[in-house]
């Protein structure tokens, strides 16, 4: 029965039905007879399903029909490995499938060396099941974005006001000349062009140098790396010259990402951690919910399914929602801890409380100082557990140190020592040293996490957070006993005004037991290939590339005390504190104060904008107040030049609309974040043609062509001739996005010892032959071994290469910080407050310090609104049409509790109201959420991406009503009153704050 199942599955999906297929026939017959919309089906058995892309017998005997081409699909942020079936008398996309050798979408995945032929007939046989390479839902069908009506395909120039979409087609030449040169381009008067803002000289405020020069005026705003942010990053602002390129971390999970960073002690690079899900034994999974939803996705989901049925993994997961990271189908390798939202931070400080005050903590690794001792105890890691931190004077906060090495006390002898030459350090220390003449008092950064933790009573916590004393207990002791397999994640969940402390709370209990980079702990990931800069070519670095200057817009990565605002005021013997508004010296990138910020001009008023397939109208909470600075050229920006393959709710307000290539047409190079222990490189190349209009050299106008020929016409440094320049001195030509991508994708194959030759068999197998031409002008004597990594969408490390002894092969390097000393002597800029340098708990606030609950009370808002991802929508993609047959629309989701005491019932409509705004919706009752919480789906509720009437060249072209369909809960999203013109968003950070939004319900 189960090796006929079998067949039956390989049949449907890659060979032909075979002979064993017969005893269904009739009752497939019956079944299967009416193709789409009520025609008779082509095949009475397999209905229209496809023709397959081969046949298995001893060998893969290809359809020639078809071309089978590795690549990397965007339908979210996980970017997983493709096997992607392109019809050749079409040239379309007809179907995707899991690349076998690419981890993001399967384990074990096929070793690399794999013939490519094989890694077709493995699919096939009794290995199939072991190398089965999936798509999920959305990835399954998201490719019909290349194929959507909404699609920009022109060049767009607006047509009356912002924000009408009312447009014409221009010309590429034309949209490049507008940009460049300015003028009076709408008939509203006069627009900076881009190459008068393009002023590395003169500075931005004469008042003011710390602004930096002119050039600061252009803002990008990315979103996601999918591959091509380091292209943008480098080759474009890197010679543009100005400051200011952000990301969408700060509306997606910058809080998550921060905190990871405060735990990491690493501000710059931000790194991220994830379990070993596949051999950890107990997993607290906090705000997020992998089998659901999370990065990456695929893989995550895949290993909770395989460690909770054959291997020891219980998974906990603490969310105000019951999710599917937990199973019934688990029994007791699974459950769900229902929790207030935003709750999380005083549930993991009772954790913290109780694995402190019961001693449950790793006592002899958190001793160790220093990473000699980590050696000497052949440990993994080390924290700074043991480091002293001032208490009084100037240097309150700073780590006592030696000529910047940091001083201990030795567990055995009480003597001041540096951390280097001690194995065992004191682990609660409160007293006053000698040292340099002076007394010093000073605590251990274990002390004063003790104290934080031991701050609030477990009734405190438990009041906080909906979790009772005792489950708070007894998971800290549960989660403590399984030692350094017990492992923590978080995600959205931690968007909220207090989440920075909160991952960074989370992440402290991974400390408590020693689980960074132990086989089932914690992991920053396996790495990667050298790809941009590598043995070959420097592609990030050229000639003339500008060391950008002075403040960001977003006033991230710059504390307040560097202002000149700062120091004219200590200058004038005032109290500088507040600041006109909050700076954050420890944030990576804030896309959520962009706008806000060039509106008040503090620290200054940008010129232009290009939003590169950014959509902080959609995805920010409170957006509202944005739409209304967009609409007017004069309040924010001058400029706004979207570069989008689809008219979304933020390229709407554009000038200009830049068109983009879509999933398969286009080129990048992209790592998994993390949640994998070996060497990765998914690349993507165009498998298909793009359809856009092109430049007069043939290609398609997309970010990568567009940012060449800007460049060019601005006179830039690193485009065009000899501007791509090698290793050894050697210059080569950058016209064309594969000039940069190619060579990414050699330095990739020639790393280390590098990879075999691609045969010419396996360039027919892999759908090369159109490349080849391009490969050997491109990469000349080493196309071939190119072509091999293009033949298996990247390079991929054996999976036994992921572990040393039980630890990890590719760990991470620096010390856990269990006081973070950066934050530690960092200060809020407008309270003047010092931060915690360890994870504390305090209720929700406003950035002042107001607490959020007291300005909205529970008589007005009695309710508390949250969002969640499901395993179907993804921001970027939900427009699809086809997901939308999935998926149709999102509800305001209730427990029925909620829904009795608020008098309302399933399936009505209702009005959600928050202090900030308010969204319309059908009531869905559902009994995994939590009394008192409202639960909407994030994705759905759209206004752009083919949701709203737009006009192109006088046409107009029909909104969906589906896509507009569902609720979107960043309408609810609330403005700081503390702050002027700002979002809610985390006080340390400024992540913005969608998560335990107050809300009442109302009925229509
Ligand atoms: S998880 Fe995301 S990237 Fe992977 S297949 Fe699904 S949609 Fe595509």
């Amino acid at each position: 029965m189960e090796a006929n199942r079998r067949k039956f599955l390989i049949g449907t999906s890659l060979v032909a039905a075979s002979a064993s297929m017969a005893g269904y026939k009739e009752m497939l017959g019956t079944a299967v007879t009416m193709g789409r919309k009520g025609r008779a089906a082509k095949d009475a058995i397999y209905a229209d399903a496809q023709e397959t892309e081969g046949v298995i017998a001893t060998s893969f005997d290809k359809n020639s029909a078809f071309s089978l081409r590795n690549a990397v699909c965007n339908g979210c942020t996980s970017h997983c490995g493709m096997r992607v079936k392109i019809d050749n008398a079409t040239g379309k996309v007809v179907k995707a499938s899991g690349n076998p050798y690419n981890p993001l979408s399967t384990d074990p995945w096929l070793p690399y060396n794999t013939p490519l032929e094989e890694s077709f007939v493995l699919l096939g046989k009794e290995t199939g099941h072991t190398y089965r390479s999936t798509a999920c839902a959305r990835g399954n069908v998201v490719f019909d974005r290349h194929y959507d009506k909404g699609r920009v395909l022109t060049p767009l120039k607006r047509v009356g006001k912002r924000g009408e979409n009312r447009w014409q087609s221009i010309t590429p030449e034309q949209l490049l000349k507008e940009i460049v040169e300015g003028g009076d381009l709408f008939g509203e008067g006069t627009v900076k062009g881009l190459a008068a803002i393009r002023d590395l000289e003169t500075p931005m405020d004469p008042n003011d140098p710390k602004c930096g020069p002119k050039a600061n005026g252009l803002c990008v705003l990315g979103t996601g790396n999918e591959g091509r942010q380091a292209y943008m990053v480098n080759r474009f602002i890197g010679a543009f010259g100005t400051r200011n390129y952000m990301g969408h971390t700060a509306i997606c999970g910058l809080s998550m990402r921060s905190g990871e960073a405060a735990y990491l002690g690493d501000f710059k690079g931000y790194p991220h951690l994830k379990p070993d899900f596949e051999h950890c034994e107990y997993l607290l999974t906090i705000g997020t919910a992998p089998a659901q939803a999370g990065n990456p996705f695929k893989r995550q989901a895949k290993l909770l399914a395989k460690a909770r049925t054959f291997g020891k993994l219980k998974c906990v997961t603490v969310a105000p929602m019951l999710t599917n990271a937990d199973a019934l189908a688990a029994g007791d390798r699974s459950e769900w801890i229902p929790i207030q939202p935003g709750g999380d931070l005083a549930f993991v400080m009772g954790l913290l409380r109780v694995m402190i005050e019961e001693e449950l903590y790793n006592a002899s690794y958190l001793k160790l100082p220093s990473e000699t001792a980590q050696k000497a105890f052949n440990d993994a890691s080390w924290t700074n557990a043991t480091h002293l931190v001032i208490q009084s004077g100037e240097k309150t906060g700073h780590i006592l140190a030696q000529e910047e090495a940091p001083l201990v006390l030795e567990e055995e002898t009480g003597v001041l020592k540096p951390a280097s030459e001690v194995l065992q350090g004191r682990l609660f220390v409160d007293t006053q040293v000698e040292f340099q003449g002076e007394t010093i008092g000073v605590k251990s950064a274990m002390s004063l996490l003790r104290e934080a933790a031991l701050a609030h009573t477990l009734e405190e916590y438990a009041q906080e957070s909906g979790v009772s004393v005792e489950r708070i207990v007894r998971t800290a002791r549960e989660f403590a006993s399984h030692g350094r397999k017990a492992a923590v994640d978080c995600h959205g969940g931690t968007m909220h005004t207090t989440g920075f402390y909160t991952t960074y709370a989370i992440m402290m209990l991974g400390a408590m037991v020693g689980n960074l980079n132990y086989q089932g702990g914690m992991s920053a990931g396996g790495g990667k290939y050298k790809d941009f800069n590598g043995a070959k070519y420097n592609l990030l670095g050229f000639p003339g590339k500008v060391a950008s200057q002075g403040y960001r817009v977003d006033r991230a990565r710059f504390a307040y005390e560097k202002t000149t605002e700062y120091a004219q005021k200590v200058a004038r013997g005032e109290n500088p504190y507040p600041a006109k508004d909050t700076w954050y010296p420890l944030t990576n990138a804030l896309e959520s104060e962009v706008i806000f910020n060039s509106a008040k001009g503090y620290p200054y008023k940008l010129d232009a904008l290009i939003s590169w397939n950014a959509n902080f109208i959609y995805g920010q909470s409170g957006a509202n107040a944005l739409e209304e600075l967009l609409k007017d050229p004069k309040k924010a920006v001058p400029l706004i030049i979207a570069i989008d393959p689809f008219i979304n709710e933020t390229s709407r307000f554009a000038d200009y609309i830049v068109p983009d290539s879509v999933m398969y047409e286009t080129w990048g190079v992209v790592s998994p974040w993390a949640g994998y222990q070996t060497k990765a490189n998914s690349v993507r190349f165009p498998t298909i043609a793009a359809p856009q209009a092109t430049f007069a050299n043939g290609e398609p106008v997309s970010m990568d062509s567009f940012v060449i020929e800007l460049g060019k016409a601005l006179g830039l440094p690193g485009f065009g001739e000899g501007a791509i320049v090698g290793k050894e001195g050697e210059k080569y030509d950058f016209n064309r996005p594969s000039d940069f991508y190619l060579r990414a994708f050699e330095n990739i194959a020639i790393d280390g010892s590098g990879v075999p030759e691609c045969s010419d068999e396996e360039i027919e197998l892999a759908g090369l032959e159109p490349y080849v031409k391009l490969l050997q002008n491109t990469c000349g004597q080493n196309w071939r071994k190119t072509a091999y990594v293009m033949a298996r969408g990247g390079r991929f490390e054996e999976k036994e290469k992921g572990y040393v002894h039980g630890k990890l092969a590719h760990p991470y390097k620096k010390p856990i910080q269990i006081y973070n000393e950066p934050l530690g002597t960092a200060r809020h800029a407008l309270t003047g407050e010092p931060f915690s340098g360890v994870p504390t708990f305090m209720p929700a606030r406003l950035a002042r310090g107001e607490k959020l609950f007291a300005l909205y009370p529970k008589e007005k808002f009695p309710l508390s609104a949250f969002s969640y991802k499901s395993n179907v929508l993804s921001q970027a993609t939900a427009s699809s049409q086809m997901i939308k047959e999935i998926r149709p629309t999102t509800y305001i989701d209730l427990n029925p509790q909620t829904a009795a005491q608020q008098d309302v019932s399933h399936g009505q409509k209702v009005r959600l109201v928050s202090p900030g705004g308010s969204v319309e919706g059908r009531v869905r009752l559902r009994h995994g959420v939590l009394p008192g919480a409202v639960a909407i789906e994030h994705g759905a509720g759209r206004d752009g991406e083919g949701a709203l009437d737009v006009w192109i060249d006088g046409q107009k072209i029909e909104g969906c009503a589906l896509r507009k369909s569902g609720a979107n809960i960043n309408k609810l999203g609330i403005m700081d009153s503390s702050r002027e013109l700002a979002t809610l968003s985390d006080f340390v950070i400024g992540s913005n704050a969608r998560q335990a939004l107050p809300v009442r319900i109302e009925t229509i």
